[in-house]
């Protein structure tokens, strides 16, 4: 049986695009001669630099320090020469970078934890050894993860809820990790749990567009009855958390609350495979898998990508443009960022890289509104997407704020849909960000 959040409200059939690469075993791919490490890869404070211009660096050597509670450290995933730490272009705007010349010789620093003591670990050193690899939520959200396995105090958990739904067209990364390491997401689901002791049930979902992970998830799991690999029905956005959540345990997380509020714990495939990782082989995150697809790309591929690695790179591992795109998006078309600069690099967050052709980038001209409300039908969080974008261009940031603004998770249907192609996405987007700044003073 397929499940969906989304039966009454919300949800959209975009085209999935997927079959160019679902079924291509994941490659590695060239490692650079330069890469680029924008101290900024996750949610929260700015890592902090701690090499400078000439130090030799190696593979999985820490080069930047977490700058608080909510940020990341950022380790190198080569071995060779800081040659500049300097500001570079990223999805993000200019980022405070550092740049490291590869000299090719792949020297390993020391594990961040002995090697193969993971199942004796305790929940302390669990946590700690999250934090310490710099892991944070690999589909996109960027999130600290030691910060997400460490709930306030009194908030039990109860659900672990795995995000295999890989709902954005084009992409096919997660696909490829539960494919080609489904043991992997088990020993973390494992380690992870015990963080949690009243976990009762574990949760996979998957959208039923994915036969072959759900197989390979579905064996790797036969001798646990408390873990559901559950296919979901293939709609837009049904990867999203708080969607989730409502689909495997009913359960609807308050706005602007947190999935531990409803006493549920939601991580990523990759996530949750880098913490196994990060725990049995003591490797902090430095690599990650990427799909990069679209018409224009030669030949689409599942790529295994040091962090660092820029863009313009992958694109010719992958046989080049066949004609000049439209677009290149970090992510798949729904909620990807527009990147107009290939020589910015894939960071922890790149789940895709995403090309379109510019008949396929067209967005067609702004119309005005015909008041069809497909918006508010197609928003999974039961918004009225219209009129908060009505408000922001009014300048009246109370009513967007009283529309609930915040409470989008940014997903993209609405300006997918609207035939008037107002981008209300993007409106709303700006109001969030002056709310945000209005709140801090
Ligand atoms: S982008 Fe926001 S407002 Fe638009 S459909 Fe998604 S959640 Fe709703
Ligand atoms: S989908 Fe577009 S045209 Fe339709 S009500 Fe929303 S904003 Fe207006």
């Amino acid at each position: 049986m397929q499940f969906s959040f989304m039966k009454k409200q919300g949800g959209s059939h975009p085209e999935e695009k997927k079959d160019r690469t679902r079924k291509i075993p994941i490659v590695d791919a060239t490692i650079p001669k330069v890469l680029i490490f924008p101290v900024s890869m996750h949610i929260g404070a700015p890592a902090k630099p701690i090499v400078e211009v000439g130090d030799k660096v190696k593979v999985g050597q820490m080069i930047a320090e977490a700058g608080g509670f909510i940020s990341a450290n950022i380790y190198s995933s080569v071995s060779g020469e800081v040659i500049a730490v300097e500001k570079r272009p990223s999805t993000g705007g200019e980022i405070d970078s550092i740049i490291i010349k590869n000299d090719y010789e792949y020297i390993k620093d020391e594990p961040i934890v002995e090697p193969g003591k993971s199942a004796h670990m305790t929940d302390d050193e669990i946590i700690e050894t999250v934090r310490k690899a710099g892991i944070v939520g690999m589909g996109g959200a960027t999130f600290p993860t030691a910060v997400k396995l460490s709930p306030p105090p009194g908030m039990t958990i109860d659900s672990f809820i795995i995000n295999g739904a890989e709902c954005e067209p084009y992409s096919t990364s997660d696909n490829r990790v539960m494919v080609e390491y489904a043991e992997e997401i088990v020993s973390g689901i494992n380690l992870i749990r015990k963080l949690f002791p009243k976990i009762k049930k574990v949760y996979i979902g998957i959208e039923d567009n994915k036969p072959n992970a759900l197989k390979s998830m579905r064996e790797a799991t036969a001798s646990y009855r408390d873990v559901i690999v559950q296919p979901l029905k293939t709609m837009y956005p049904q990867g999203s958390e708080k969607g989730l959540i409502k689909t495997m345990t009913g359960r609807e997380v308050p706005p602007g609350g947190l999935p531990a509020e409803v006493r549920c714990v939601v991580m990523n495939t990759s996530t949750i495979r880098a913490c196994y990782r990060a725990c049995e082989f003591g490797e902090p995150l430095t690599d990650r898998i990427v799909s990069v697809s679209g018409t224009p790309i030669k030949e689409a591929k599942n790529l295994r990508v040091k962090i660092g690695t820029p863009i313009d790179s992958l694109i010719e591992d992958c046989g080049g443009f066949s004609e000049v795109p439209g677009k290149v998006l970090s992510g798949g078309p729904m909620m990807g960022k527009p990147i107009s600069d290939l020589g910015i690099s894939i960071i922890k967050g790149t789940t895709a890289i995403t090309v379109l052709t510019p008949a396929e980038a067209d967005e067609g001209e702004e119309k005005d509104c015909i008041m069809c409300s497909e918006c508010l039908n197609v928003c999974p969080v039961s918004l009225q997407p219209i009129l908060i974008s009505d408000a922001f261009d009014r300048g009246n940031l109370q009513k967007a704020k009283e529309l609930g603004a915040m409470d989008c998770i940014e997903c993209g249907n609405c300006s997918f849909i609207c035939p008037s192609k107002i981008p209300l996405l993007d409106n709303i987007l700006a109001a969030k960000a002056a709310i945000k700044e209005q709140e801090a003073g």
